[in-house]
């Protein structure tokens, strides 16, 4: 262990571990296996590294995306670690070169796709060569029922088989307890130490819009809370990204598409600017974002509902890995939760998989719709409750306006079913408010006694009743024709006046933010120090340009931040700051202590 505190010093500059990182590191070294769950932006990766470093031996990463291994590689690079992938970005001599490494122990690390890893040839490599450990991250990838199922994550368990000697730890930001058995069971952790953090992430705050124009309501929130920020909005379609990522354009950001349909090299160059430039929003599907660990992303939006809250809490977790404030902005509307019902129903899978699917989304739904805390209600669905309400979500900071609805939904229950339960929400309202459509006329529906009972209220106000009697499962609309809508059996008691109906209001817009950067800021800076900071990301930028690495590579944020404030004069001093290594001071110490002494001469 002595040694793991000399690297976690030496190589990264971090003076010391975080929870559960000396205990998972101390297990791999006696020879354990492990199971790590721990939140976004935690410090999972040291957690193999380190260990990997100390033990004789190549630790073998298992990695299932191209993008997080070069990502990882070209930071521990920067870092002076020994580390290499094998992937089809090389080219033979390169794969040529890095196998003898690994034969020869010539490496500290190696990541590998798992289908890379289990070709026979590969496999027989491994035979050869003298493993320290094998890490397989994200390993929520083996649950079939998860959003990330990738099945040849599922044949991991012939690591086991073959080099049951060799430590293994499973990592995992998301997992909840039917994951967690999955993965142990598939990859055969039985005895596996377990060890979970606490998935809350503090700096974020949460906050869940619906109703109308949701481009509009996240443009305005964006401008004002991160008119310089870099951001991720997700939406469901790639019509809908690409259309997205043009309206914010237009609206003066850059704001760079990435969906499954554009080219490899279109997706990579948006990935490389959104990484390496200040300031871009990328819209994406959900393809976007597993191993993206930029550090300063400041929001995530959403502008469609996620399929669950694994999804949601996932997505929105890469938002503020720094630390600092972020804010998390879902909005989402009816549409939203016919098409994923939809969805669900024309999937080719059994009835278990729709069952979950459909449990899935009702809880994301039961988010959405929540009064109370949203965060206490996350944390509780990861089987991590916390007593008291968060006071960083929307619903802390502007709790929302509810009323008793039971007459309005008695009418527009009673609505539905006088015009037969043969047509959609918007034909029903116009019942409600008396409209003399021809249609109307036609089915002589001004005849109803439910005709124009509803005048009380306006269309606006009806429609986000119907929805939310919707959602709460009041009324079922049918997306397989044409969204009509019938009672369920939870009606019968609310017309029989035996339930009574609560519902949200209209939520006010542009409350519940993140806190204000400025005033919440670990490091208050004057002036002068203002100044420095931005000539210190001004070299940062052009390092990381020469290298062609993203700029947080060299240095995150934090550290440039301490520097500013420190500003320091001496190579020791300079390594006394948060996230210098020793390799790093070597190579950046002196160039931005010039730096410092230049500005404030
Ligand atoms: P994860 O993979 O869990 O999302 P990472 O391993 O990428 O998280 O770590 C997140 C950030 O925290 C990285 O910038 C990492 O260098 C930093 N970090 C990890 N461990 C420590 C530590 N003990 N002290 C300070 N910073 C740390
Ligand atoms: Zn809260």
């Amino acid at each position: 262990m002595q040694r793991a505190n000399h690297y976690l010093k030496t190589v990264y500059g971090y003076s010391e571990f975080r929870l559960h990182q000396a205990e998972i590191i101390q297990t791999l070294l006696a020879g354990g296996d492990a199971m790590t769950l721990m939140p976004t932006g935690g410090g999972k990766s040291i957690c193999y590294q380190i260990p990997s470093m100390i033990l004789d031996g190549v630790g073998i990463i298992i990695s299932p995306l191209i993008a997080l291994m070069q990502d990882q590689v070209t930071q521990l690079k920067q870092l002076g670690v020994k580390a290499a992938f094998i992937n089809s970005t090389l080219s033979f001599n390169e794969v040529q070169k890095i196998q003898a490494d690994l034969v020869n122990a010539n490496l500290d690390l190696l990541y590998l796709a798992p289908e890379r890893l289990l070709t026979s040839s590969m496999l027989a490599l491994l035979a050869q060569s003298k493993i320290a450990l094998f890490a397989i991250d994200e390993a929520h990838c083996v649950s079939q029922w998860g959003h990330d199922f990738r099945k040849e994550y599922q044949q991991l368990s012939i690591l086991h088989q073959r080099f049951p000697t060799v430590p293994r730890i499973a990592l995992t930001a998301t997992a909840d307890q039917r994951t967690q058995n999955e993965i142990v069971q598939q990859l055969g952790l039985g005895k596996a130490r377990v060890f979970v953090n606490s998935f809350n992430r503090p700096n974020i705050t949460y906050s869940i819009n619906d109703g109308q124009q949701l481009r509009e309501q996240l443009w305005k929130f964006i401008k004002k809370n991160h008119p310089h920020d870099a951001g991720i909005i997700y939406c469901l379609s790639r019509k809908k990204v690409e259309s997205t990522a043009e309206w914010f354009s237009k609206k003066g950001r850059v704001a760079l598409p990435y969906h499954a349909g554009l080219s490899d090299k279109m997706r990579q160059q948006h990935q490389q600017r959104f990484l390496c430039e200040d300031g871009i929003i990328i819209v994406a599907t959900i393809a976007f974002g597993m191993g993206i660990d930029k550090p300063n992303v400041r929001f995530v939006g959403h502008l469609n509902l996620p399929k669950s809250i694994e999804a949601y809490y996932q997505e929105t977790g890469r938002a503020g890995r720094d630390g600092e404030p972020a804010n998390a902005w879902l909005g989402y509307g009816l549409q939203d939760v016919i098409t994923l019902n939809q969805m669900i129903h024309v999937n080719d899978g059994n009835d278990t998989y729709k069952r979950i699917a459909h449990q899935k989304l009702e809880a994301m739904i039961g988010l959405c719709e929540l009064n109370t805390c949203r965060r206490q209600t996350l944390l509780a669905y990861f089987g991590e409750p916390i007593n008291e309400p968060c006071g960083n979500c929307d619903n802390c900071n502007d709790p929302p306006q509810t009323w008793d609805a039971t007459t309005a939904a008695q009418k527009a229950l009673s609505c539905v079913y006088r015009t037969g339960q043969r047509f959609g929400t918007n034909y029903v309202i116009d019942v409600l408010l008396g409209k003399e459509d021809k249609r109307i006329l036609q089915n002589r529906h001004n005849q109803l006694s439910t005709y124009g009972i509803g005048k009380d209220l306006s269309n606006i106000e009806w429609r986000t009743i119907f929805r939310q009697l919707i959602i709460q499962g009041y009324l079922y609309a049918d997306a397989d024709s044409y969204n009509v809508i019938t009672l369920t059996k939870l009606a019968r008691p609310v017309l029989r006046g035996e339930t009574t109906i609560i519902l949200r209001s209209v939520r006010r817009a542009g409350k519940g933010n993140a806190k204000n950067k400025s005033t919440d800021n670990k490091y208050p800076l004057n002036t002068r120090d203002e100044s420095l900071l931005e000539t210190l990301k001004d070299l940062r930028l052009k390092l990381s340009k020469k290298q062609s690495v993203p700029a947080y590579h060299v240095f995150h944020d934090a550290t440039l931040i301490q520097m500013a404030t420190i500003q320091p004069t001496t190579l020791v001093e300079m390594g006394s700051i948060h996230g210098i290594g020793e390799k790093k001071l070597k190579r950046y110490g002196q160039l931005f202590i010039d730096a410092i002494q230049q500005t404030l001469a």
